[in-house]
Parts: C-alpha cells; structure tokens; sequence
C-alpha cells in the first residue's frame, strides 16, 4: 500500500471497514488514550514494535495505574521514540527499562534536554516520598519498608544513556523496516509530531499540538499525508480566545496591582508556562502597559528549563530565535532576580511591589506555597492563575471561592485578589484539531489523549466528514 497517495481523495470516497487495517499497524496504548495523561501507544507493524511516549499518569488515584503491569512485554520494544518532554509523556521510562526494555530511544535533541530534567526532578520527589513513607512507617512502629519504588537511579541512568537525538524532517530509521519523520508541533520546546511508515503504511501520531497562537511556539506544522491518524483532543470541545486578549488582561491585573503597591503572585509550571510569563513581562513593560517591577523568579526547575529555551532556539518563533541569536534576552523581564536557595519567601516577607513567579501551576507543592503563606492575606496583593487548576488541588480550592485554605499545614485566609487569565495554553483548540486532521488526508482517525466530551467532540466532525474514526481502550488492539 502506497503510504502517500499522489492525488488524494476526500475521506468520504473510501470510507475505511470498521475491523480492516488501513495502514497495516496495531496499536495497544498503555495510557493517554481514554484520559489526557500517562501517554503510551504501542504500534506493530510485522515484527516491528515500536512505543510512542512512555508517560506517568498524574493525578490524585493515579499511583496504581503507574504500578500497573505493562500491556506487552517491555524487553518485546524494539524502540521507543518521544513527541515532547512533559512528564505524562516521559515518566514511565525508567520503570521501562527497569521491567526489560533495552532498544533506542529517539526524540529531538532539545526534547532529550528536558526529559532528562523532567525525569531527574521525578526521581527526586519520588526519593523523597519513599523517605516520608519509611519516617511515618517507623513512627507508627510497622515492620518492613514502603512499597518497592518503580524503578531505581541506574535504571534512569541507563535509558537517559540511550537518547538519540534525531532532527526534524530528517527520515531515520526506527528499527527494521520502520522509519519515521518528525515535524514541528509546537506546544512546547522540542516538540514533535511523528510520521511512521511501515511495510503496510503510515500511521501518524499529532503528540501534542501547540496553540497556534501563543507567545513562544510557531504553529504547528500541516501534517504529512497519512493512512491513519491518532491526535491528541486536550481542548476539542474548546475554542481559545486570542492572545492579544490574554496579554490584555494578563497586563490588566498585572498593572492595577502593582499600582495599587500589591505583589503580584503567578503559579507556573516550569516548562513552557514559566517562560510564556516571563516573556509577557517583559513584552508588557516594553510597550508601557506594566511598570518595569521587580520580577523574582524562585523556581529552580523553571530556571534551568528557561536555560534549555536559550539553548535550543530551534523549535521557537523566529522573532524570539533571532533576539537569542542577537544576544537578547526574551525571557528577561527588566528587573529579574533569580532566586537563589530556599530563602527567597523570608525574604520577600515585607516586600511591596514585586511579581513573584514559583511553582507549582497548581499549588500542589514547590516554592509558591512559602509565598502564599505570607501574601495571601493582604487585599493589596493578587494571585494570579495562568493556567487550568484541576479538581482535588489547592489551586482549583482558591479558584473556586474557598476564603481560607490550609497552605503547608497552616490555616491562612484569603484577602488577596484572585484572579484566572485564560489563553496561556500550549494546546491547539477545536477549529485547530480540526484543521489539523482534515489536513493530513488520515482514512482512520483515533482521538487520544482528551476526556470523553473532547475525544466525542473530535469523533462528531471526522464522521461528519466522512472520515472513518475508532477508539483506543486501554490494552487492547486496535486494528489501524
Ligand atoms: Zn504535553
């Protein structure tokens, strides 16, 4: 079967039979097939097997599904290749290679960088769980040790010692008789779409795709032709508002903050979120719309992927590109301070007038939380969310209303504004997807990595179309 046919013909004049193999691959996911996070899809194709992601799931009851057993045999893999470095897409690894898995593992060379960061930070928060575990076991006088850890710090070592970077556009060969293509896709630093092809054809895999939109990353690419499709639908069942809005408002709370002598206090995630807020800083302060503040950033992580964003231009809008080339700074608002150590929180205790930007996005750990104890009492300050705060966290807590919350153990009220800028997001939305996919020509279409509403929402407009589209279930083949 040819894998890019030279005139191609809309979805509706060959609909794919429900159980016949269009692109002559199986695929078995692992996770993020019926939920945003845990990403894991394992294509076969003849005797290649090839693992797409090896992703944690993140969530509240999510520790047993990252102890569950593999749905194939991990030493079976002959490669694994990543799309980008967030943890629900990478963190699994280790615990790949610790169950048997000895192949490759390509993604670009700036997705490498943060995956090795995103992975180290994981292996230090799960050391550190496993220390409290045995502290609280040997209080209350239980014999015996916390539950085995997934994997441990050689397993890491040894599957971060087989990252192979690979360039974007550049056909490598994946293992014998698979090649793949990578392409741009926005979202974050590094992040790639993947094109395989195999004897029978091709089957493409968007990752995640960015938001067309956003400060940072260019559109994603148009999709290359392809047999069968799987695409993330994060926000199918959405439509983002533009980001001349977003900075608008962003400025707006920004601005009447400090003008009113408040802190300001941003939540961000370190990848991605930490520089898109920098950057609007220090946007903002150049056209005048903000005051040139003092910034604080007391987030380590954040700093050392802001670094990354330096290193590897390659994936990031032109205009910012050329600014690193030329030696200036986008991610450096006039006044920056890098935190330094554990301190910062003590010392910005009495401070008037200061942007503090810490994790975590969520409030459900990191530095933020010693800065909260200390402003979120004074009606001058704001919290600002710059992004989703999911149910069960104390950001989703505060966004809901609650006045007063428990922050590291103590009760603290709330007096300070609180305030949510939506559009900081680094996922296309639907008119987005649905470009994406009708562009990529796919004769079978899976909607991954979304809540039911958004994979049915995708679903409604492929098969309004014409196109032909099937579901994933978690373990189970899905003929492609
Ligand atoms: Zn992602």
């Amino acid at each position: 079967m040819p894998t890019a046919p030279p005139v191609r013909l809309p979805a509706r004049a060959h609909p794919a039979p429900a159980s016949a193999s269009v692109s002559g691959w199986t695929l078995h996911s692992a996770g993020g097939c019926e939920g945003v996070t845990g990403s894991a899809h394992l294509l076969t194709c003849d005797d290649a097997r090839v693992l797409v992601d090896a992703g944690l799931f993140q969530g509240p009851d999510e520790e047993a599904a990252n102890r569950a057993p593999w749905p194939f045999e991990p030493r079976s893999i002959d490669a694994v290749v990543l799309t980008h470095g967030h943890l629900d897409h990478v963190g699994r690894l280790p615990r790949l290679w610790a169950d048997g898995f000895r192949g490759p593992v390509f993604a670009t060379a700036a997705t490498l960088a943060v995956a090795e960061v995103v992975l180290r930070d994981a292996a230090g928060i799960q050391a550190e769980d496993r220390a409290r575990a045995r502290r609280r076991a040997r209080r209350a006088g239980i014999a015996g040790d916390a539950a085995r850890p997934p994997y441990a710090q050689n397993d890491l070592e040894a599957v971060l010692a087989r990252g192979r970077a690979v360039p974007f556009h550049r056909r490598f060969t994946v293992c014998r008789g698979v090649h793949g293509t990578l392409g741009r896709a926005g979202h974050v630093l590094g992040a790639a779409w993947l094109a395989l092809d195999g004897p029978g054809g091709r089957v493409l895999l968007s990752g995640d795709l960015g938001d067309a939109d956003g400060p940072l990353h260019p559109p994603p690419e148009p999709p290359p032709p392809t047999d069968a499709l799987l695409i993330e639908t994060t926000y199918a069942d959405a439509r983002h508002r533009s980001w001349t809005e977003t900075a608008r408002a962003f400025g707006e709370v920004v601005g009447r903050t400090l003008g009113r002598g408040g802190n300001v206090l941003i939540p961000t995630f370190a990848l991605e979120r930490t520089q898109a807020v920098l950057n609007t800083l220090q946007v903002l302060e150049a056209r005048r719309e903000i005051p040139a503040a003092r910034v604080v950033l007391d987030a380590p992580m954040g700093e050392r992927m802001t670094a990354l964003y330096r290193r590897y231009p390659q994936t990031l809008r032109s205009a910012i590109a050329h600014r690193l080339a030329r030696g200036d700074d986008p991610f450096r608002p006039a006044r920056l301070e890098v935190a330094r150590g554990g301190s910062a929180a003590r010392e910005l205790r009495d401070a008037r007038g200061v942007v503090i930007v810490a994790g975590a996005g969520m409030l459900t750990g990191g530095r933020m939380l010693q800065h909260l104890v200390f402003h979120l009492g004074d009606p001058r300050n704001a919290l600002v969310f710059v992004g989703y705060q999911v149910e069960g966290t104390l950001g989703r807590e505060i966004v809901d209303g609650a006045r007063q919350v428990r922050v590291l153990g103590e009760p603290v009220a709330i007096a300070a504004e609180v305030a949510s800028v939506h559009g900081f997001s680094a996922h296309a939305d639907a008119d987005a997807l649905d470009g994406w996919w009708r562009a990529s020509g796919a004769r079978v279409v899976v909607p991954v990595h979304g809540e039911t509403g958004a994979r049915e929402a995708l679903a409604g407009r492929v098969l309004a179309a014409g196109g032909a589209v099937r579901h994933a279930r978690l373990g189970e083949p899905l003929t492609l």
